[in-house]
């Protein structure tokens, strides 16, 4: 029998996330917008992990911007990406520091590009 997490403090404990997991272990390559970017980046074909406590993975992100709708305190905006093979646009997360850590993007998100960690 398959056991449930149904902790509201970590929803997706157990849940494999298409964000790449190892992205924290990543060196910084740069600041962008305010946020830091972790990774492997070559544009336009790879563009990292966008953010800490809102992650967002521009290489699984597929610019559909449900994210920029669900978020009450308006974390995110939409930047292009050209030539990108996934899409070219993607989620960036500008106003990181506003989070209020309600996890919307991330449940929301169809190819589950975010992570939420709170500080
Ligand atoms: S967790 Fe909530 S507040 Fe934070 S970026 Fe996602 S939708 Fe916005």
């Amino acid at each position: 029998m398959q056991s449930c997490d149904s902790s509201p403090k970590n929803p997706r404990k157990n849940r494999k996330l298409p964000i790449d997991p190892e992205f924290m272990n990543k060196p910084k390559v740069e600041t962008h917008n305010g946020h830091d970017v972790r990774g492997d980046v070559t544009p336009p074909d790879k563009l990292g992990v966008h953010g800490t406590q809102v992650a967002v993975d521009h290489d699984v992100c597929n610019g559909d911007a449900i994210c920029v709708s669900v978020c009450p305190v308006s974390v995110f905006e939409m930047i292009d990406t050209p030539g990108n093979p996934v899409s070219e646009q993607k989620s960036d997360p500008i106003n990181e520091p506003e989070c209020i850590f309600c996890r919307a993007c991330e449940v929301n998100c169809p190819t589950q590009a975010i992570q939420i960690a709170e500080p």
